[in-house]
């Protein structure tokens, strides 16, 4: 058997064709466009990339972006100044400060700072109380954004056994709190799970995100399970080449023999990531424009 391949680079294109559309029709309504605000502190390579691409895909779905680039020395009062006139600023529906920070500031009291209500990235007690109780709110993208892929390939997820393997605030724990509100039966996995192969043997939905390469293996994978691979990790490079090659927490070419549909890395649920950020500005617009959005429509 092979499973089908969950193209999340095709999904996440048809999201910022809605989100466009979306996108046109609030800036009739409000009269403006609709902001995303990007805060960069240092020059971090990888994170560059992340903020560039952003700022490209934010402007290309329609809305407005303001980039935010500090030097890495900048102090945290700063920083907090930055946030506060963001919080403050009603061209911004969302703000994302790009993780992770220099090691001289609090990432925790930067984030708290920022108004729940543009809390884009989900991650503020706020957004993560909202989950846990649920509330309307901000949830994070990629887990979010799993989620889409799921439901697009399985439709209901009601009674299924779900094993999220993680437990970080970004990914794994809302992860398992967006399954459980789908009504699967959720099991949390991590580095000090018992017989992990055992656990992950029972799940029809499962959702790697370690950041370990190819750790789980195809004979951990139930027959017909759905895999959700949300590892990004970069081999060692082989023999002259520049780079190693992408993998993901799942060893794929093992996996897809066994499993009913999976995601592959590259091309699954990383172009979900940004796609889903637009569309939590998107709806933080909405929300704080006073502009009617019916529920899912995004
Ligand atoms: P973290 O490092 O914050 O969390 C990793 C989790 O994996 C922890 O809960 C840890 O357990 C668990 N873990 C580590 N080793 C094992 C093991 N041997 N067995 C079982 N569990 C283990 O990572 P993130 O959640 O931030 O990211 C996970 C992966 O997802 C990374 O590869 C990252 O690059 C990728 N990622 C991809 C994104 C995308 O856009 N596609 C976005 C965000 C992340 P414990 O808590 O016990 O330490």
């Amino acid at each position: 058997m092979s499973a089908a391949v969950i193209d999340g680079k095709a999904f996440a294109a048809t999201l910022r064709a809605r989100i466009a559309d979306f996108a046109a029709t609030f800036e009739q309504s409000a009269g403006r466009k609709a902001g995303l605000a990007v805060v960069l502190v240092g020059e971090d390579p990888a994170s560059q990339v992340y903020v560039a691409s952003k700022a490209k895909q934010t402007v290309e779905c329609g809305m407005a972006s303001f980039e935010h680039r500090l030097p890495a020395e900048t102090g945290q009062a700063e920083l907090i100044a930055l946030v506060d006139q963001l919080n403050a600023d009603p061209a911004v529906d969302g703000i994302l400060v790009q993780l992770p920070l220099p090691a001289h500031l609090d990432e925790q009291a930067v984030v708290e700072r920022i108004s729940p209500d543009k809390d884009v990235d989900g991650l503020t007690p706020i957004s993560t109380g909202r989950l846990a109780l649920g509330l309307p709110g901000l949830v994070p993208c990629t887990p979010l954004g799993s989620l889409m892929l799921l439901k697009d390939q399985l439709g209901s997820l009601s009674g299924l056994n779900a094993v999220v393997i993680g437990r970080s605030i970004l990914v794994g724990k809302p992860m398992a709190q967006l399954l459980l509100a789908e009504s699967c039966t959720v099991t949390i996995a991590h580095s000090r799970t018992k017989d992990l192969a055992d656990v992950v043997r029972r799940a029809d939905i499962v959702v790697a995100a370690v950041g370990r390469p190819e750790m789980v293996k195809g004979d951990w994978i139930k027959p017909g399970a759905t895999v959700i691979d949300v590892g990004i990790n970069r081999l060692p490079p082989a023999e002259g080449a520049a780079k190693g090659r992408l993998v993901g927490d799942v060893d794929y070419a093992e996996a897809a023999q066994v499993a009913g549909a999976i995601t592959p890395v590259p091309g699954g649920v990383g172009p979900m990531t940004i796609a889903v950020l637009l569309r939590n500005a998107l709806v933080a617009a909405h929300r704080n424009a006073g502009v009617a959005l019916a529920e899912g429509a995004l």
